[in-house]
């Protein structure tokens, strides 16, 4: 890079989320992944002439949920607008969408960064349409369509361009997927292609005291978080590179849409936009208006709960945790609300966040479910905690616990004793073994006493002859306290 140039990265960012109804957006079809090609459809969906197509009103409610935790303004009155769409996948050749009353606008979201700071992003508008089918391209020297995924209900998040990075474009991707998960309106499964985005990038570089902007690039259709990021990254390189070997800006309307090439990890150009599509948007005679009042709003409104940075950020601030570990807690609500019945029920914050970190998200996840899947209570998590502190069981005994907690419906303190991990912390008991301890090594009692380098040494190993003595029972703490009254 040429010394004098510097430059900013602006990226906006288009999502669209599948929400998990039962049924498509405008008729009564199944949302099933994965069935027999072209068995999941209907007049409606297949687009016949002459039928009438009926809103999901479950995938509005949804898509008003997501619109409130994304702080927008939603709207009480909104419309169907057709965009005419010729292509195989969607037969009727429009797509039904909201094109100039968007169900919500105006909103933010705060995204978690590597600092441990939030961003706010600003989001334009989230509206509500349907889904194409799938055209395939496997069969040879013809393509097939499978229509099962038409009029699957699809949630439009545009952002403003507020991000600076392929990283801060993932945090926000991550981010919606958390909070869709939390809502429950999307399964938010990438594999399954629940989200998709769009980001647009430009760069602002400013050379010999001028600023000049590069044309605007649009990456269509990423499927994965590592794609949204590289792509965004490897734009910004190649638009720098561009502009200095060329001095190739922004003109009037040259916005271009590029592919992502996973094998070659680089953007492709698809092709140059010379003006903006017109997709002679008009409103569908089929559908009514939506009205939203204000006591299905309320309705809607009660289905909120407490968003998943929101937490985050809470459990550093109140349970004095890491950002790191609030993060691996808060990834999805069940693991969160498991955690927090557990710290309700007693447990010391950091020694359940601990216990679940280490060794129950392991379980579930070796078991394929969620924490709260396994056969293991809050008030047995919270017990176990309360033991490992109070010193009755050593923390590695208590993850072995946890594990055996897992298997059986009993409480920690029953597998304790059944397992013999009860720690020994009876004083009198345990001052009969230091001082048949101390007797048998004279040496060892002499290093202590003398204050000098050995000594620390000496007394660890005083200790640990302890310890061996009870069979790895006794009370770590304890035994050390007694050892250093008798020795001082
Ligand atoms: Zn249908
Ligand atoms: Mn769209």
């Amino acid at each position: 890079m040429t010394s004098d140039i510097s430059y900013k990265v602006i990226v906006g960012l288009e999502i669209h989320v599948q929400l998990c109804t039962q049924t498509k957006m405008f008729c009564g079809c199944a949302l099933q992944f994965g069935a027999q090609p072209n068995s999941r459809v209907c007049p409606v969906c297949l687009g016949m002439p002459g039928v009438l197509p009926v809103m999901n009103k479950h995938a509005y409610e949804y898509s008003v949920l997501v619109g409130l935790a994304l702080n927008c303004k939603v709207a009480g009155f909104t419309k169907w607008d057709r965009k005419s769409y010729y292509y195989p996948d969607l037969p009727k050749n429009y797509q039904i969408s909201q094109y100039d009353l968007p169900l919500s606008e105006n909103g933010f979201i705060e995204i978690p960064l590597e600092s441990g700071e939030t961003k706010r992003i600003r989001i334009t508008r989230a509206h509500l349409e349907e889904d194409a089918g799938k055209n395939l391209h496997t069969a040879g020297n013809f393509s097939q369509v499978d229509l099962n995924r038409t009029g699957t209900p699809l949630l439009e998040i545009v952002t403003e361009p507020d991000m600076s990075s392929g990283a801060e474009v993932k945090a926000l991707a991550v981010e919606l997927q958390r909070m869709v998960r939390y809502l429950g309106v999307s399964e938010a499964d990438m594999q399954k292609g629940h989200m998709r985005f769009e980001p647009n990038i430009n760069l602002v570089i400013t050379k010999g005291g001028k600023e000049h902007k590069t044309a605007i690039v649009e990456v269509k259709n990423l499927n994965s978080f590592r794609a949204l990021e590289r792509s965004v990254d490897y734009e910004v390189q190649r638009q720098l590179d561009e502009f200095i070997d060329s001095g190739k800006v922004m003109e009037m309307g040259n916005k271009s849409t590029r592919g992502w090439d996973d094998d070659k990890q680089m953007t492709v150009l698809q092709r140059v936009k010379e003006e903006a599509h017109d997709y002679r948007y008009f409103p569908d005679p089929d559908l009514l208006p939506v009205e939203l009042d204000d006591a299905w709003l309320e309705q809607i409104k009660s289905q909120l709960c407490e968003l998943p940075i929101k937490k985050q950020i809470r459990y550093v601030s109140e349970y004095k945790l890491s950002d790191y570990d609030a993060g691996v807690l808060t990834a999805d609500r069940s693991t969160a609300e498991f955690f927090e019945e557990a710290v309700k029920a007693g447990g010391d914050p950091k020694r359940v966040c601990n216990l679940i970190t280490q060794v129950g998200l392991k379980l579930a996840n070796e078991a394929g479910c969620g924490i709260a899947e396994l056969s293991l209570t809050a008030e047995n998590m919270s017990e176990l905690a309360k033991m490992i502190d109070d010193g009755q069981v050593s923390a590695s005994a208590g993850n072995t616990i946890l594990e055996q907690m897992t298997k059986t419906d009993k409480a920690a303190q029953v597998i304790a004793e059944e397992l013999n991990l009860i720690q020994k912390s009876d004083a009198g008991e345990l001052e009969g073994i230091v001082e048949k301890v101390l007797a048998e090594n004279p040496k060892a009692v002499e290093d202590v006493k003398s204050g000098g380098k050995k000594s620390k040494k000496a007394q660890g190993f005083l200790l640990g002859q302890v310890i061996q003595k009870t069979k790895g029972q006794a009370n770590p703490k304890v035994v050390s306290e007694i050892l250093s009254k008798k020795l001082s």
